[in-house]
């Protein structure tokens, strides 16, 4: 069988198991730009439409069952439809799902993260990882009085085109670059720019673009350079929070200013969240406000006692149970495809793995030089009945075993088979 077989074999094997999918990718075709109302989610021919999802399973419209090995991008640390998060979740909804007042989830959940993670002193509830980023920079600006900002090439922080810009790998605006995990990169943009830099935004570890550790030394390095040059730093911790209990942050032993949170805190549910030193986050005290910020939905009772339990059944145990799963399956994944000559490379922290079809590791980057590889081998997956995201990226939840790794061990392999039967 040739190359363009073997591919379209598994793309046939697609399209046959899901036409109710597909039939609604063309209903939704009408009404929504591609069918589709989020990037991260695409992928050609076209995605699935998702019935239910229950633990570690999730269900399509055509009844195939599939191992959910990415949990709506890291945020489902205790897989779908958790129990006891539904029961909080339920409960705070039937006394209403949202007042403009206080309600007492959200000061729980604000004095949760206090306690957990050091550098943060105080907090602000937004609706999205990106609104947290978004406000984290917009109270650099205002302490500074600086409008620039300084971030990672590839780094990703949401969705505006301040940050994309960078995701995509250029400048523009108020927005510099300099390269992960290379200090003198940054330290060269600081000194460019004296008196110009509001601050540095970053990732402890890249997620986007490939689950990439800071090399030893680098982030307190960063920290350092900023502060020298009257910069503060700011963590994208949007991912990185489910690496330890107190963020990657205190994994590195290292302190931002300001950090970002979201998916975990929510249980589920949208949210974000700013959190970091008082006299920063006292910038956005209504009372004497030097940054207006509001929101209809920040910190409603659903989210927020929803992301308490997420939060609260995070143990460290949990965590290193993770680590170790998530171990076992990149050594068993590597061997799998060792076995059957496949180009194969994986970086991994934590629960987060990013796989590539490809023999070597490539630098971080959105752009992949085994993209078809890597197409076919997520559409394989998918006919085996694992879901994980397009551009193998696989984020493990508390609720997959030992036995369920296996299972997805033993799938991923088969979809491997079909990668290699050419
Ligand atoms: N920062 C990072 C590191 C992220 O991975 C994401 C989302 N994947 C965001 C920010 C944006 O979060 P949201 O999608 O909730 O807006």
């Amino acid at each position: 069988m040739t190359d363009t077989e073997a591919r379209s074999a598994i793309e046939s094997q697609f399209l046959s198991r899901t036409p109710a999918s597909a039939a609604h990718a063309a209903r939704a075709s009408k009404v929504m730009p591609g069918g589709d109302t989020r990037a991260a989610g695409h992928h050609p021919p076209y995605q699935l439409t998702m019935k239910s999802g229950s633990g570690a399973h999730l269900i399509d419209l055509d009844g195939n069952r599939y191992i959910d090995v990415i949990g709506n991008f890291t945020s489902l640390i205790h897989g779908n439809a958790y129990g006891p998060i539904l029961e909080a979740a339920t409960t705070a909804a039937a006394s209403g799902t949202n007042w403009p007042a206080r309600n007492e989830y959200a000061v729980e959940l604000a004095e949760e993260l206090v306690q957990r993670v050091a550098s943060v002193d105080e907090v602000r509830f937004t609706n999205s990882g990106s609104e947290a980023t978004m406000l984290a920079v917009e109270i650099a600006r205002v302490w500074t009085g600086r409008e620039k900002m300084l971030m990672a090439r590839y780094g990703y922080h949401g969705s505006m085109p301040q940050f994309e810009c960078g995701t995509f790998g250029f400048e523009h605006g108020d927005t510099l670059l300099a390269e992960f995990g290379d200090l003198a990169s940054f330290v060269d943009v600081l000194e460019r720019h004296p008196g110009e830099i509001a601050c540095i935004i970053l990732e402890p570890v890249m997620g986007s673009s490939g689950v990439l550790a800071a090399p030893e030394g680098f982030l307190a390095g960063i920290i350092d350079a900023a502060h020298a040059a009257g910069a503060l730093v700011i963590f994208d911790e949007v991912i990185t929070l489910r690496l330890a209990q107190g963020g990657r942050q205190a994994a590195e032993g290292v302190r931002p200013d300001l950090t970002a949170m979201a998916k975990i805190i929510g249980g589920g549910f949208p949210v974000g969240a700013v959190g970091g030193r008082a006299d920063l986050m006292e910038l956005c005290n209504p009372f004497n406000p030097k940054v207006f910020h509001s929101g209809t939905f920040n910190g409603n009772p659903v989210t927020t006692a929803a992301g308490l339990v997420s939060i609260r059944h995070l143990t460290s145990d949990a965590i290193s149970d993770m680590d170790r799963r998530t171990q076992h399956l990149e050594v068993r994944l590597t061997e799998e495809a060792a076995a059957r000559g496949l180009p194969f490379a994986s970086r991994r922290e934590g629960s987060l793995l990013q796989l590539y079809m490809a023999d070597d590791l490539p630098a971080a980057s959105i752009h992949r030089t085994d993209a078809e590889q890597a197409t076919q081998f997520h559409l394989a997956c998918l006919n085996n009945g694992v879901f994980a995201a397009g551009r193998g990226l696989m984020a493990l939840s508390t609720v997959l075993d030992d036995a369920l790794v296996d299972e997805v061990i033993d799938r991923m392999a088969a979809a491997m088979d079909d990668l290699a039967s050419h």
